[in-house]
């Protein structure tokens, strides 16, 4: 192994949470060449990169421009929205962000585990590690999907799938789908197989669909619930938990041909399908196992971050930071687990807070701050700062 190249902060992933981390983190005035950004994916674009063929810009729940770029840069004004597909599109938009900020991502790098190291952290890969004083960890649920365990599991005959590995409806032409789950992506498999295939939809509690206009008064209310979990130390929940799942046309068509007609979960898979506890069963050749993600955060665990909540305590504004922990920052964790959360959190893990000290010390910075500014530049670095804070933020 290379011996341990030194940053003052690595921003593990460069997803939306990641890319606008680092924007705001420069232009808080870090030397470029102080951080480092890492992602283990081959190319620019998160998770997008890998989303389904059939989710197209008029079927994400909406994208968030990056902080100083529109995404309609880079959409070709003629573009018809419900054939570009987001697995591109966005991939596209981030690789021209990196270039526009000149951000040199190093990838494919897959941080194996983070753990404590004299002043700060060290972060390691497979062939690599590098030190750092502070963290952003960045690196979104993807890399994570979860399946529930269900008796019998092991023993079905047919495909089961999740949604991390859905292609698209075509798949399952004219086959009998067991679709697992209540959240938006349950729902939109749904729509889409149950007009080629014979769907069958279970979920643990009944789906709560919202008639409500997604407004940023909405967003907020939903966010500010999760914020309130994650500083308790709870596991976050997701935010369509709290929001409820919107209609739309897709969806309104697909229940009027009958096919968000909604079961509870069943008690066990067979060789042929399911059963319920009543005794009522359904065959299947397909389970879709839309029952979402968990954080990617398994290298962290050298760090013992988990109380007894079964979460992560968050701290600071926007609950970025772990508590505890000023030069450690969660973001697109939790409450800002969406294209424009991870967008806020992007600066709210790196704004300049000035905190008295109880021993007299005229000001000590909170945060990645510390990294940014050195102490004594506080002042000076803060005037030159906030012009730039001020230009992005209508934007961001
Ligand atoms: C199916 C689906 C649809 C969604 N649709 C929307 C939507 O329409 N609008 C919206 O706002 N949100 C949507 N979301 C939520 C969405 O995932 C987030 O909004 C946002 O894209 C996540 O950005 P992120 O940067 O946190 O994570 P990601 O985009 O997942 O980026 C994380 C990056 O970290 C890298 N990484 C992971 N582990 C490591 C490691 N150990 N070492 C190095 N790199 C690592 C990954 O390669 C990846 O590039 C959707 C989520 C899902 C699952």
């Amino acid at each position: 192994m290379l011996p341990d190249a030194a940053y003052e902060v690595v921003v593990i992933g460069a997803g939306q949470a990641g890319l606008s981390a680092a924007h705001h983190l420069l232009r808080r005035g870090l030397p470029r060449e102080r951080m480092l950004v890492l992602d283990s994916a081959d190319g620019p674009g998160g998770a997008w990169r890998s989303r389904w063929p059939t989710l197209t810009l008029s079927t994400v729940n909406g994208v968030h421009d990056l902080p100083g770029m529109a995404f309609t840069d880079v959409l070709g004004p003629d573009e018809d929205l419900s054939a570009v597909r987001a697995s591109e599109a966005i991939p596209r938009y981030f690789a021209e962000y990196e270039r526009r900020e000149n951000l040199a991502v190093l990838r494919p790098f897959t941080v194996r585990c983070v753990g404590e190291a004299p002043g700060g952290f060290r972060v390691e890969g497979a062939e690599r590690a590098f030190t750092a004083r502070g963290i952003v960890n960045a690196t979104g649920s993807w890399e994570r999907p979860f399946v529930p365990w269900y008796p019998g599991a092991d023993r079905f005959a047919g495909r089961q799938l999740h949604t991390r590995d859905y292609r698209g409806p075509q798949d399952f032409t004219s086959q009998r789908v067991v679709v697992v789950g209540g959240g938006i992506s349950a729902v939109d498999h749904i729509e889409e197989i149950s007009q080629v295939a014979e769907t069958t939809w279970a979920t643990r509690t009944p789906p709560r669909f919202s008639d409500e206009r997604f407004t940023p008064d909405v967003g907020r209310a939903a966010v500010a619930q999760v914020e309130e979990r994650v500083r308790a130390g709870l596991p976050p929940g997701s935010l369509v938990s709290v929001t409820g799942i919107p209609w739309n046309p897709r969806y309104r068509a697909a229940q009027a041909r009958g096919a968000l007609e909604r079961l509870p979960m069943f008690e066990a898979i067979t060789e042929d399908g399911v059963r319920w506890a009543d005794g009522r069963k359904q065959a299947a050749d397909v389970i879709l196992w839309a029952t979402g993600f968990r954080s990617a955060l398994d290298h962290l665990s050298p760090l013992r971050l988990r109380g007894r909540g079964g979460g992560i305590s968050m701290a600071g504004r926007l609950a970025t930071q772990v508590a505890g922990r000023p030069r450690l920052h969660l973001i697109g964790y939790g409450p800002s687990a969406s294209t424009i959360g991870a967008n806020r959190a992007g600066r709210a893990g790196c704004e300049v807070r000035a905190v008295k000290s109880d021993l007299g010390d005229p000001i000590l910075l909170g945060g990645l701050d510390a990294c940014v500014f050195p102490p004594q530049c506080y002042l000076a670095s803060r005037t030159r700062a906030e012009p730039a804070h001020r230009n992005h933020a209508g934007r961001s």
